[in-house]
């Protein structure tokens, strides 16, 4: 029987996504490396395992039925249950670096945005929720952005990016009241604005600074908050 507590990342091959598993890995979870592409999900295990942490790949498309169904059934074979899960993939939706006006949006541009930055939250969550329920303090951690927030009207205009993650907030507060009378606590996050591909690696952030927030709402204790929206410095206005 294995002790130590498993959390999977997905999206975790790089970014973000990557400086959680490495936190979290480095706290002592084992880690599951949900990524769609082979190499890289490889390449990233290599870099976690030296630096002594327990990761294993998960082959993880989060727009896919089968794939999210497959990643459960792995997860299951290898550590019987799940303690965290953190919902890091999102894509932008970007095609040549703009802005995304409204305007003149193409919706399919919205679509694929909303495929994976919030159906596929949906999916992969409901495809773990049975392994989570087996864990004593399972924690679910949404990658949100304050550009969700319809309070805040931050960020460069993104039709299709920033409504993704007004939709996701909205989903995290449905899933964190759903499950109120569980031990499974659901909250969304927001790295600030941090250096990666994302953002051309044009942004002030490091990505372990990005990875904080999703870290320590993956940790929270028993009697944490519930069905919220933090950053470094707090709530985050919806
Ligand atoms: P990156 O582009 O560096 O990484 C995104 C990760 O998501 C990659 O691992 C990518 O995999 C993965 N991914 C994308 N689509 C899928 C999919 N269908 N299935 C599985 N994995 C997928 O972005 P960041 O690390 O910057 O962003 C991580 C999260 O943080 C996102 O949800 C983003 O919206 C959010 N965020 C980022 C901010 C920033 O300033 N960077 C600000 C606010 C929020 P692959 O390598 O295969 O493409």
């Amino acid at each position: 029987v294995n002790n130590t507590k498993t959390a999977l990342v997905t999206g975790a091959n790089k970014g973000i996504g990557f400086a959680i598993a490495q936190g979290l890995g480095a706290i002592g979870f084992t880690v599951a490396v949900g990524a769609r592409d082979e190499v890289r999900r490889k390449e990233a295990v290599e870099r976690l395992r030296a630096a002594d942490i327990d990761a294993f790949g998960v082959a993880l498309d989060v727009t896919s039925d089968d794939s999210v169904a497959a990643a459960a059934a792995a997860i299951e074979e290898t550590a019987g249950q799940l303690d965290v899960l953190v919902n890091n993939a999102g894509i932008s939706g970007r095609s040549d670096g703009g802005a995304q006006d409204p305007t003149t949006l193409d919706l399919d541009v919205v679509r694929t945005v909303l495929e994976t930055n919030v159906f596929g939250v949906v999916r992969v969550t409901n495809a773990m929720l049975p392994l989570l329920g087996r864990a004593e303090s399972p924690r679910i951690v949404n990658m949100s952005s304050n550009m969700g927030s319809l309070t805040l009207q931050t960020g460069p205009i993104m039709a299709a990016y920033a409504p993704s993650k007004s939709m996701l907030n909205s989903v995290t507060a449905q899933y964190a009241r759903r499950l109120a009378d569980t031990n499974i606590i659901v909250n969304a996050a927001c790295p600030g604005y941090v250096a990666t591909d994302f953002t051309g690696f044009n942004a002030p952030r490091t990505p372990e600074q990005g990875a904080a927030i999703a870290i320590h709402l993956a940790t929270l204790p028993d009697d944490g908050p519930r069905g919220g929206f933090f950053d470094d410095e707090g709530v985050v206005p919806w």
